[in-house]
């Protein structure tokens, strides 16, 4: 089942996006953006739901940090907010939100986008993983080393923890 992360200040808001797509996903709510950025970084999400008004950090501000991070990047984000307004409705699709709903929710409509994106989703991860493997040999390629080194390198950073490469040469290839 694959898992969505709902990040809304407004528990009232949050169980009713649950319960429309708790019967096909594994849904997970945060109710602050900190604990929907952590969240986002450790477990794995196919999409996030994201309210844009909240207290502290607003949705805004989470979808730029959740774009900076290399293993939060590709994760899908939908926004959701009452402001119907275009200005609101660009600024989220600039900063690479992939849609946007709009409250009162309509279940049929926030079904069919979530299908859609996550649909798209799995698509690219599967081209992604094609692209990082080697085919005849099933083992990890270069541009998969080159990706998954930026990432922990800046896991590393963030975490401030050291940072070490082994390179063994099993075939002096
Ligand atoms: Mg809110």
């Amino acid at each position: 089942m694959e898992k969505i992360l709902i990040v809304d200040d407004s528990a009232v808001q949050a169980a009713q996006l649950k319960a429309i797509l708790e019967d096909e996903y594994d849904v997970s709510v945060a109710q602050t953006a900190e604990d929907g950025l952590r969240r986002a970084g450790a477990e794995h999400f196919s999409l996030i739901l994201l309210d844009v008004v909240m207290p502290d950090m607003d949705g805004f501000t989470l979808l730029k940090k959740l774009q900076e991070e290399i293993i939060t990047q590709s994760i899908p984000v939908i926004l959701i907010t009452s402001l119907s307004d275009v200005e609101h409705e660009q600024h989220g699709l600039v900063l690479g939100a992939v849609d946007y709903i709009t409250k009162p929710f309509n279940a049929l409509i926030v079904k069919a986008r979530v299908n859609t994106h996550i649909k798209l989703y799995r698509y690219r991860c599967q081209a992604e993983r094609q692209s990082m493997t080697d085919q005849l040999t099933g083992i990890a390629n270069r541009r998969k080393y080159e990706r998954y080194s930026a990432a922990k390198w800046q896991e590393a950073a963030r975490l401030q923890v050291p940072f070490s490469v082994c390179m063994f040469d099993i075939d002096h290839y």
